[in-house]
């Protein structure tokens, strides 16, 4: 349908001055911009790989999956990294816990697998944000190569030693619990974890009133 004509707001330009018609102003302007650079310059360029990058404490580098006290994979396979994750490449195959071995009473998955394809990410740090048991961080790592995609597949045993290269260098610290760089650093003291237990929906509006903590 045509528009009607008398829905149209005519804009006029404004008509330049003598000044503004000879860009004088506009060149000087520029000149002055161009100056105060040239008189205040200082250099930005980091002689990268000479002199290692001074990064800022909040880096988010490549990922580690961090272990418990007992050295066991701390992640407990709830898939919330992979389903917040926005490049969907993080892949996990869980696996039921032995009920019958008194090392995993706590638990009742673990990662059978767990793969991260560090070429497809975005390093956004959604993953540890979404990891209620902080099991998943980003490093200071930033010099990450390979000689091929494969390579860049980080699975558990690899990001696993990545913690274990980590955990004590003091470059990075317990970001999302001791950091306090993201929602899941708001917990004074992680919540315990035990076996899942069955929640009655009239019990569900009690529990959800006290946002983490898991009773
Ligand atoms: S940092 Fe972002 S893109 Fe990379 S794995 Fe985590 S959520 Fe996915
Ligand atoms: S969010 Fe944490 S606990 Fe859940 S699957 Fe990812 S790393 Fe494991």
């Amino acid at each position: 349908m045509p528009i009607n004509a008398k829905d149209v707001d005519w804009v006029e330009e404004p008509p330049m001055n003598f000044w503004e018609a000879t860009f004088l102003p506009a060149v000087v302007d520029g000149l002055r911009a161009t100056g105060h650079h040239v008189t205040h310059f200082k250099p930005v360029t980091q002689m990268y790989p000479e002199v290692a990058s001074d990064l800022p404490k909040h880096y988010r580098g490549v990922h580690r999956l961090n272990r418990d006290d007992a050295g066991r994979v701390k992640c407990v396979a709830c898939m919330m990294c992979a389903t917040a994750c926005p490049a969907r490449c993080i892949d996990i195959v869980a696996q039921e816990a032995p009920k019958d071995d008194p090392n995993w009473v706590d638990r009742d998955k673990f990662p059978k697998s767990f793969v991260i394809d560090e070429l497809k990410c975005i390093y956004c740090g959604m993953c540890e944000e979404a990891c209620p048991v902080d099991a998943i961080e980003m490093t200071h790592i930033y010099d990450l190569t390979g000689m091929t995609r494969q390579e860049m597949l980080f699975d558990k045993e690899k990001l696993l030693s990545v913690f274990d290269q980590t955990k004590d260098c003091g470059l990075d610290p317990v970001r999302t619990h001791k950091g306090k760089l993201g929602p899941a650093s708001d917990f004074e003291q992680l919540p315990t974890l035990g076996p899942a237990t069955q929640v009655r929906s009239d019990d569900r509006s009690a529990k959800s009133a006290t946002p983490g903590v898991i009773k």
